[in-house]
């Protein structure tokens, strides 16, 4: 019998699950999939590693099945999937952890109340989070859970890096630049002594370019400054989000033009970014295939902002000895990650094409000041070995 452990990935109308096995001392991903729909007509599916569908269901459209129900169904699931293995726990993404949980934390009633007072910092994501650790505290409640945060890893910033110059009142009352992707980077941070021991001790800027997208400066592997902020909205521009903004515009909308705040959340969240500037997608893949002009000016302005932002954080860092690309953009797009490298080729960025083309890890030339790396990311294993290591050494302290 071998200990298991779930990972859930809750958003609005989503939860996302990956069931990881111990096998001796590492956790190896076994089952994958989601419960999608939540609100309209439920779709469940659970995917082996190898892609073999192992379970499918669906709702008749119009049952609300709700994160309650879903979780349900993924717990009733679980335990019909593990007859040999045994759930020890159950490991959660939580968006916002403040600046209270530097580190992953097991999760009571107690605990519980303390993340639901950070939903108003990440109101579109973090009642969504807690809402399944919220059933799971009633459904099974010998069953453990962990809450990872995506704001701890950048914890080690210095003050400086985190403030905002407004009164120093808003600071205390926890305005402030958090940053996130942290279990990507984090996930990063750990693989790069095996992948890239000299990136892994020196000054590395992390590029996470999925449909959110953010950049990280990590010194030695830990992160000193990064382009999010107070919310996801903050630094690149992503699929739907805008990325930094002056905030004067925000002003101009709400009193020029009569937006409401709700609107205003839309915009910048829902209709910017890629969708926004380029009028046709979000997605990445559909503007390169695109000879609409729009198209080629939002892979423009991405590429301009990364860009900028290699130089900004170069500076925060002091210098620059490698640069890794990682999520759906920066794993699979050799064209926009060349783009990206020559905007910053004065910081020493040689790129080998040929390197490049293939998706190889290291994507720079030999002789390049400045090492180039492709890492696929995985916040779940992340989220995993959190939960698992948390689990255990409670254990231990009970003996
Ligand atoms: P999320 O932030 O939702 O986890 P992903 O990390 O999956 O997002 O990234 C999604 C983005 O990656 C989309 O813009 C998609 O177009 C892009 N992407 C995936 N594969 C490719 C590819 N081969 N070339 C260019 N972009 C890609």
């Amino acid at each position: 019998m071998a200990n298991a452990v779930v990972v859930l990935n809750a958003g609005s109308s989503s939860i996302k699950f990956s069931l990881f096995v111990e096998q001796g001392k590492t956790l190896e991903p076994r089952i994958r999939g989601q419960v999608e729909g939540l609100y309209t007509g439920a779709r469940f599916v659970a995917k082996a590693v190898d892609g073999e569908v192992k379970a499918e269901t669906s709702w008749p459209a119009g049952v609300k099945m709700g994160h309650a129900g879903a979780l349900d169904h993924l717990i009733e699931y679980l335990r019909s999937e593990l007859k040999r293995d045994r759930l020890i726990g159950i490991g959660h993404r939580v968006v916002h952890g403040g600046s209270v949980y530097t580190q992953p934390v097991r999760v009571d009633s107690e605990v519980l109340k303390a993340l639901e007072i950070f939903v108003p910092l990440a109101p579109l994501h973090q009642p969504h989070n807690l809402a399944p650790i919220r059933r799971a505290l009633e459904r099974v409640p010998e069953l453990p859970q962990v809450a990872c945060f995506d704001t701890s890893f950048h914890r080690t910033q210095p003050e400086v890096a985190q403030l905002f110059a407004l009164p120093f009142d808003l600071w205390k009352a926890g305005v402030k630049r958090y940053g996130f992707h942290g279990l990507s980077y984090q996930f990063i941070a750990s693989e790069l002594p095996e992948v890239a021991p000299a990136a892994a001790m020196g000054k590395t800027i992390v590029l996470h370019l999925g449909n959110g997208a953010s950049m990280c400066a990590m010194e030695a592997g830990r992160s000193i400054a990064s382009t999010m902020g107070f919310t996801a909205v903050e630094g690149l521009p992503m699929g739907t989000r805008c990325g930094s903004l002056d905030p004067g515009v925000i002003l101009y909308l709400i009193d020029q033009l009569g937006m409401t705040t709700r609107e205003v959340e839309k915009l910048i969240y829902n209709r910017s970014g890629l969708l926004g500037v380029s009028g046709i997608s979000s997605d990445m893949r559909t503007l390169l295939a695109s000879d609409d002009p729009q198209a080629g000016m939002a892979i423009d302005l991405f590429v301009y902002r990364a860009g900028r932002e290699i130089g900004s954080l170069t500076a925060a860092l002091g210098g620059l000895d490698a640069v890794v690309f990682t999520a759906g953009i920066g794993q699979n797009s050799p064209i926009v990650r060349s783009r990206i490298c020559h905007s910053a080729a004065w910081l020493g960025l040689e790129i080998d094409e040929t390197a490049n083309n293939a998706n190889r890890t290291c994507i720079s030339t030999p002789s390049s000041p400045v090492s180039v790396w492709v890492i696929p990311t995985d916040e779940e294993i992340i989220i995993a070995r959190h939960t698992r290591q948390l689990i255990q050494s409670s254990k231990e302290m009970k003996k």
